[in-house]
């Protein structure tokens, strides 16, 4: 069958078939403009870590629900890296934070740019000192000319000497620094051996004169009650002496062992010299001696061991008795160091003085040597040690605070004894 076709039929014909095409087309480009803003919207929510329906619910056309699935996997694994990599790093830095050795992070010319938590209670104030170290300031140039870790050994003088391993270790620009404190072992090993000499020198002569009544006592004098009663009297005084000695070097080496840890507890002075001047009466009645408080009840705290702090001033005033004029007055007092020119102002003064004879000058800088007596016979004579003072000088050092001496010859000598007071 022969179909004619009529120009006027084709032309309608093609004219609907444009129009369905062209209807195609608005409907195709309307679906892909939405599937580009639902998956655009999608990508937005993602990168802002909103949870997403799976793509292919929401996408229509397919070719757009395959591109959209591997831009999401792609975005995804990025992202897990992404959290992967910050985990690690906050894991590493907890781990240095944390690390018990102090740690610290330098710029090339020794600028401080970090440190680590042990690094910041162990080196507070020091650490300027620290870094201008030459031992220092060596390790940090061979550093900078071979880009090797550089290990030394140094002493840091300030407040109290420390002996310290540093090792120097670079990183590309900056430098780390790794410092172990050795001090502890070194003077460890330093009190075995003078605490060996001072002990077997200070004990060697009531134990010669023990030994001597001894043998008076088995031979000459073994029938003389008299002598008897006499000998075991000053047997008893020297074996005394001995213990005490052995005592006050037990607790210098405790203290000694502690120094360069300052003291972590709080404690205030008023109950604690309250209590200690109580403690004194026996021994200030025996000296006829009189004790005047002045301690205002509301001085702020200080940072500091009760024990220690109580070692200090009993010794100070002990030796404001046995030294100190017989009858006399001794002051015992505590006030804030705001108005004393001679301090820093943010601590506390505690002064012990008494009416003695004074101190000759000379004396003065030697007197918390261990052992260093004025007068042997004398301190002696008064049950002392010669290892009062030692202590006072190494708790006071472990508290950060000063130790001042004042005397005047004829008048009488002042200790005074500054604590810092921490920060409210
Ligand atoms: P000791 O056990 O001999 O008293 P210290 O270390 O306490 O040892 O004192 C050392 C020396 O300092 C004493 O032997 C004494 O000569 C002198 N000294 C200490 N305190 C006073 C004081 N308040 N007045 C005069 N001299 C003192």
């Amino acid at each position: 069958m022969l179909i004619l076709a009529n120009p006027a039929t084709l032309g309608s014909a093609f004219a609907v078939l444009l129009a369905l095409a062209l209807l195609l087309l608005i409907g195709f480009g309307a679906l892909l403009a939405r599937d580009v803003a639902i998956l655009s919207r999608l990508l937005r929510g993602l990168r802002r870590h909103h949870e997403t329906l799976p793509i292919r619910n929401r996408l229509l056309l397919p070719g757009m629900r395959g591109l959209g699935e591997e831009v999401l996997a792609a975005l995804r694994t990025q992202r897990a890296e992404r959290e992967r990599r910050i985990n690690a790093a906050a894991a590493d830095r907890a781990l240095v934070e944390r690390l018990p050795d102090p740690l610290l992070k330098l710029d090339p010319a020794g600028n401080l740019l970090w440190r680590n938590a042990a690094a910041q209670s162990g080196f507070g104030p020091e650490t300027a000192a620290l870094l201008r170290h030459p031992e220092l300031r060596g390790a940090m140039s061979e550093v900078a000319q071979h880009a090797l870790p550089v290990r030394r050994s140094l002493v840091l003088a300030v407040p109290v000497p420390r002996d310290l391993d540093i090792t120097v270790i670079p990183v590309g620009g900056p430098v780390y620094l790794l410092i172990s404190d050795r001090t502890r072992e070194r003077s460890i090993d330093k009190m075995r051996a003078d605490f060996v000499a001072n002990s077997s020198h200070e004990l060697r002569t009531p134990l010669a004169s023990l030994i001597g009544f001894i043998e008076t006592l088995r031979g000459p004098a073994a029938d003389d009650m008299e002598a008897q009663r006499r000998f075991l009297g000053i047997m008893a005084e020297q074996a005394q002496r001995m213990q005490r000695v052995i005592a006050d070097l037990l607790s210098l080496s405790r203290i000694e062992i502690s120094e360069h840890q300052p003291p972590e507890g709080r404690l205030l002075l008023p109950p604690l010299l309250a209590q200690i001047a109580a403690g004194m009466e026996p021994m200030l009645h025996a000296a006829a001696a009189n004790l005047q408080l002045g301690i205002p009840a509301d001085l702020p705290a200080v940072a500091g061991d009760a024990d220690q702090l109580a070692q200090v001033f009993t010794n100070l005033l002990d030796n404001a008795i046995k030294y100190g004029r017989r009858g006399g007055t001794i002051r015992l007092t505590a006030d804030r160091a705001g108005g004393d020119q001679r301090f820093e102002p943010n601590g506390i003064l505690i002064s012990v003085a008494d009416e003695g004879p004074g101190i000759p000058r000379e004396h003065i800088p030697r007197l918390t040597e261990r052992f260093y007596r004025i007068d042997k016979g004398r301190s002696r004579a008064v049950g002392g040690t010669g290892l009062g003072l030692a202590i006072v000088k190494h708790v006071v050092n472990r508290h950060r605070g000063r130790l001042r001496i004042d005397s005047v010859e004829g008048e009488g000598t002042v200790f005074t004894v500054w604590l810092p007071t921490p920060p409210p």
